[in-house]
């Protein structure tokens, strides 16, 4: 018993029993699926730093490319405390899924620190990531592996890594990272991406199941970059986003909470989400009661009575011991992994529609994409052509997904599988060398 939660729990080996699953809808051939079933390559640095106090810290650094079939390797940075092989493993083979199912020309990789950034100055942060830069540098490239921003790092970290690879290779390389800050190569509306994309997939679905968004229940789990641009442009599309919620704790207004960014500069200000009720500019514990709001425990979010829940910040928040609680009939995964394998099954007998994390969360990579290729072709889009060519891409791949779904009357996560292993699939057996 403990074994089998153990598995559950475990991203990678979670992961792989993804892939065993799926691979026998299309009856994958036996050498795609050896070659899915492990990284290509793992990457495990030490970074020692002297820390303003004249400590010395080591660190340790990864980078897992796990598949180059469709395209470089490319994938996020994490800088957090329980950033571990095993995870970054998960991450990498999640991005060679994710890369497929919306249709970009990517492998996967991911990679991270374990660190918690906001233990460190700023300037130990960017002597960590430079060294870090330096380390792996050997194995990344514009046309070899190409990271971005995931949890707790940024375009300010994205930018130091450029401006090391290129000062190592002797080339200006935009292109070697995407999710940079606009002044330095990066795209327009890439920030916002990874939100954006998942409302443009949630409406899909909703159109598909004739449902009107306009004053549906919404929870969010994780107040970062992807929680924050989503609840502001659901709400625009008319949702009623009534919680919110970061590690520390979370805020809840049954009747929707009114300015989004009001609150994203309470939390910045203070650090923290718990008590920011604002009413115009003041955001204050006081004015909960007048909005009828309750203070809520960051782990609660997921079980309130709602329509929509969307877990937004790290693995496994959906477990067999929340799974039963949960209310809601839409599930919009936007962290990686949010749903272990027993939740997952609890869900789907309960008849939850779960808008897979590769599918859901595959607009940020989407625009990395349109970075990287306006870096290769010196192009410049504006943010009203890059959402555009967002939503396309995400309507896409929302509609096939729904599509192979009903053809083999499997869930959206096995049909999302089913999609991008047929793209791999095809793609290895047109190349000699992968025969
Ligand atoms: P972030 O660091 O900006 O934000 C993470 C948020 O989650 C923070 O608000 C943090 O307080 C919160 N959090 C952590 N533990 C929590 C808990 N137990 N309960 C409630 N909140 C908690 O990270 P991000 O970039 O927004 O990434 C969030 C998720 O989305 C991750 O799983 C990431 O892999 C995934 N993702 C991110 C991108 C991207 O473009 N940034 C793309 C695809 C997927």
């Amino acid at each position: 018993m403990k074994e089998k939660t153990m598995v559950n729990n475990n991203p990678w080996k979670r992961a792989q029993k993804q892939l065993r699953k799926a691979a026998r809808y299309i009856k994958l051939d036996p050498l795609t699926l050896a070659k899915l079933s492990n990284p290509d390559r793992v990457v495990e640095v030490s970074l020692p730093i002297k820390l303003g106090s004249g400590e010395i810290k080591v660190f340790q650094g990864y980078r897992v490319q796990h598949n180059n079939i469709r395209g470089p390797y490319k994938g996020g940075l994490r800088y957090h405390q329980k950033v571990d092989m095993d995870e970054v493993k998960a991450l990498a083979f999640w991005m060679t899924i994710k890369n497929a199912v919306v249709n970009v020309p990517f492998g996967g990789g991911k990679g991270g620190i374990a660190v918690d950034p906001k233990t460190l100055e700023e300037l130990e942060l960017e002597k960590l990531t430079r060294q870090f830069t330096r380390k792996i540098a050997d194995f990344i490239g514009p046309q070899k592996d190409v990271p971005a921003p995931d949890v707790n790092t940024n375009p300010k970290i994205m930018s130091w890594i450029k401006n090391e690879y290129s000062n190592l290779t002797g080339q200006d390389s935009p292109a070697v990272v995407t999710g940079k800050p606009i002044e330095d190569g990066g795209s327009q509306g890439r920030t916002e991406a990874t939100g954006l994309g998942g409302v443009y997939a949630l409406l899909t679905v909703l159109s598909k199941l004739g449902k009107d968004p306009k004053g549906m229940s919404v929870a969010i789990q994780g107040f970062g970059n992807v929680g924050s641009f989503l609840a502001k442009f659901l709400q625009k599309e008319g949702f009623k986003v009534v919680a919110l919620s970061d590690s520390k704790g979370g805020i809840y207004i049954p009747d929707g909470i009114r300015d989004i960014d009001e609150v994203k500069r309470c939390k910045e200000e203070k650090g923290l989400l718990a008590g920011c009720y604002c009413v115009g500019s003041v955001c204050d514990l006081k004015n909960m009661k007048n909005l009828g709001g309750k203070n809520i425990e960051a782990d609660k979010v997921l079980t309130l009575p709602v329509d929509i829940i969307v877990p937004a910040a790290l693995e496994n928040s959906i477990t067999k011991e929340n799974a039963e609680k949960i209310t809601a009939k839409i599930i919009l995964e936007m962290a990686n992994g949010p749903t272990t394998l027993e939740a997952d099954e609890i869900l789907q007998k309960k008849d939850v529609v779960v808008i897979p994390d590769i599918l859901a969360n595959s607009g940020g990579v989407a625009v990395s994409y349109f970075e990287w290729y306006q870096n290769l072709n010196s192009k410049h889009w504006g943010k009203e052509e890059v959402f555009k060519k967002l939503r396309e891409k995400m309507e896409k791949a929302t509609g096939k997904v729904l599509d192979t779904s009903n053809k083999y009357g499997v869930s959206l996560r096995e049909a999302a599988y089913i999609v991008a292993l047929n793209r791999i699939q095809e793609k290895s057996q047109n190349i000699l060398s992968l025969k």
